[in-house]
């Protein structure tokens, strides 16, 4: 069985919601009973995106086998409800490193080591290998940046060669564009398009489809003339206008004929009756549309300047309040600005702590978890937000009034958060956390065994310190639970406080595991005790 492959590049410029396009087509092929995947091309001198700054790039994702990856994978996994494993992000650091690592083994046999073919090969041979293990039907592959980029270039030159070689009928590309309207009489402007269409031909690729990004509905005036100057038909130039939600995407796409283009042009006999998928694909939009009044949360965190840094924290928010007919407001705080007045957190609902690394903000964060704790308000976690508050309980419950992580105070004399044993000799930042996914045990009459309802659950990490087992007692005294854990009791993962309305800290990241229409289980108890007052 041939894979066919749809290859999405982007034109104009960054952040025009190409990753949307992306998991929006692969979306609509699922549905159509496709087995489907994305692949997203990250043509970055990175290694993977876990050494980037959540701020300038966005949060790092984190799959099941403990991929790094940029924050598309996760919109993929949301879009399609699938888990993707990290060979799915593909950059220019690791195609060279394996041809690299190639040459010195002597494998090119004495050639001129090149980017035609050697990188390009390379290239091809990594797509090619998730379309065959995974056997799938279709393959969208998303070309990160945007045509013209230097460092773009030897990736869309292996995938004009897969035109070439798997032939028409496999391959297909859709580019993605922005016509602009300049003032709000709203004529649509289609040089843009043009041009970085022109960029796109000029290194030998003619795309299929066209998807054009625009305020309103693409006119058909306007889409004629795309049609004209980019040498796509009219019918082929889809209107990506914009909605009030991404969810809303592959409707719009659908509406446009935009699957039976895609069949048409693979040659594919037939489309079946997929209304029980629509059926259900549309309850869970619904249901966002639905959700009503207002649960109102404060994210105290490191990196809230771009909303970006926690965007699967924001999904998963707004995944457990559509499951419960509640809308969610989020407020982002910086953990910086607490400065000792946590009362301006008094007039929310719940608290979320998520991830974070470092002192910056760290006393803020201890602050927030501490008053969390007084006042009784519903407090979730998440990994940094876990430890600190153990930290937080430590000072101002079991008095260790040194309490804190070593993390930021590596001479406290109260480590109730250490370091993990691996991770003291480690010395490279790259990939070398406790990543990915992990089985975790839950203690029986607990809330996190009421949450989970289960004894076992398999959840994804990404850190280098955890709570430090030699004051579990002490914790345990004052009132604190530790209620799952894992690695034979190594390492603790959840923590609990029952005397309070809902207090609650996981050391891994349930963001992850969180998809529309199937909330992760803690998000989903937490909006529950934020909306019940
Ligand atoms: N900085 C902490 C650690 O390394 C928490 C990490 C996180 O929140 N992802 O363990």
């Amino acid at each position: 069985m041939q894979t066919k492959f749809i290859f999405v590049t982007g034109g104009v410029m960054s952040g025009l919601g190409k990753g949307v396009v992306t998991s929006s087509i692969a979306k609509l092929l699922q549905l159509s009973n496709q087995k489907v995947s994305c692949v997203k091309i990250d043509p970055y001198l990175n290694y993977d995106a876990g050494t980037m700054n959540p701020i300038a790039h966005g949060e790092v994702f984190v799959t099941n086998d403990g991929g790094e990856c940029d924050m598309d994978i996760g919109n993929y996994e949301r879009f399609l409800n699938q888990n993707l494993t990290k060979n799915h992000n593909i950059t220019t650091a690791q195609i060279y490193s394996t041809v690299i690592e190639a040459e010195r083994r002597g494998e090119y046999l004495g050639a001129c080591v090149q980017i035609i073919p050697h990188v390009t090969d390379e290239i091809k041979r990594r797509i090619r290998k998730i379309a065959e293990d995974e056997k799938l039907d279709v393959l969208v592959v998303e070309c990160g940046g945007t045509v013209g980029d230097i460092e773009s270039l030897p990736f869309l030159e292996a995938l004009r060669q897969m035109r070439l070689e798997d032939g028409q009928h496999n391959v297909l590309f859709v580019h993605v564009t922005l016509a602009p309207s300049l003032d709000v009489v709203g004529e649509q402007k289609t040089k843009p398009t043009q041009h970085s269409v022109q960029e796109l031909r000029r290194i030998g690729i003619q795309p299929d489809l066209i998807a054009v990004r625009c305020s309103t509905p693409l006119l058909e005036s306007t889409k004629k003339k795309i049609s004209m100057f980019t040498n796509v038909t009219t019918k082929d130039v889809f209107s990506c206008h914009d909605v009030k939600s991404i969810f809303m995407v592959p409707q719009i796409l659908y509406d446009q004929g935009i699957v039976e283009t895609i069949f048409t042009k693979f040659g594919k006999i037939g489309l079946v009756n997929t209304s029980t998928n629509w059926d259900m694909w549309n309850s869970i939009i619904k249901s966002f549309e639905n959700a009503k009044g207002d649960v109102k949360i404060a994210m105290v965190g490191k990196y809230v300047t771009l909303a970006d840094s926690y965007v699967s924290v924001n999904h998963a928010l707004k995944h457990a309040g559509a499951k419960i007919g509640k809308a969610v407001s989020i407020d982002w705080i910086d953990s910086e600005n607490i400065n000792g007045n946590t009362e301006q957190l008094a007039k929310f609902d719940g608290i979320l702590v998520p991830g974070g690394f470092g002192n910056r903000g760290a006393e803020g964060i201890i602050a927030t978890a501490n008053f969390a704790r007084e006042k009784n308000i519903p407090y979730l976690g998440i990994c940094f937000g876990f430890q600190l508050a153990a930290v937080a309980f430590g000072r101002h419950v079991c008095d260790l009034k040194d309490a804190n992580s070593t993390e930021l105070d590596a001479n406290t004399a109260n480590p109730v958060v250490d370091l993990l044993p691996e991770q003291k000799t480690i010395s490279n930042m790259g990939g070398s956390l406790r990543l990915g996914a992990h089985e975790i045990i839950i203690k029986s009459n607990t809330l996190a065994h009421r949450t989970y309802n289960s004894d076992k659950v398999m959840r994804r990490h990404r850190h280098r310190y955890e709570i430090n087992t030699k004051y579990l007692d002490v914790f345990e005294k004052n009132g604190m639970v530790f209620s799952a854990e894992s690695d034979n009791s190594k390492r603790m993962e959840m923590l609990e406080i029952p005397s309070h309305r809902f207090y609650f800290g996981v050391q891994f990241h349930p963001e992850f595991n969180s998809r529309p229409g199937f909330p992760e289980e803690s998000f989903e108890a937490f909006i529950k005790a934020a909306s019940s007052a």
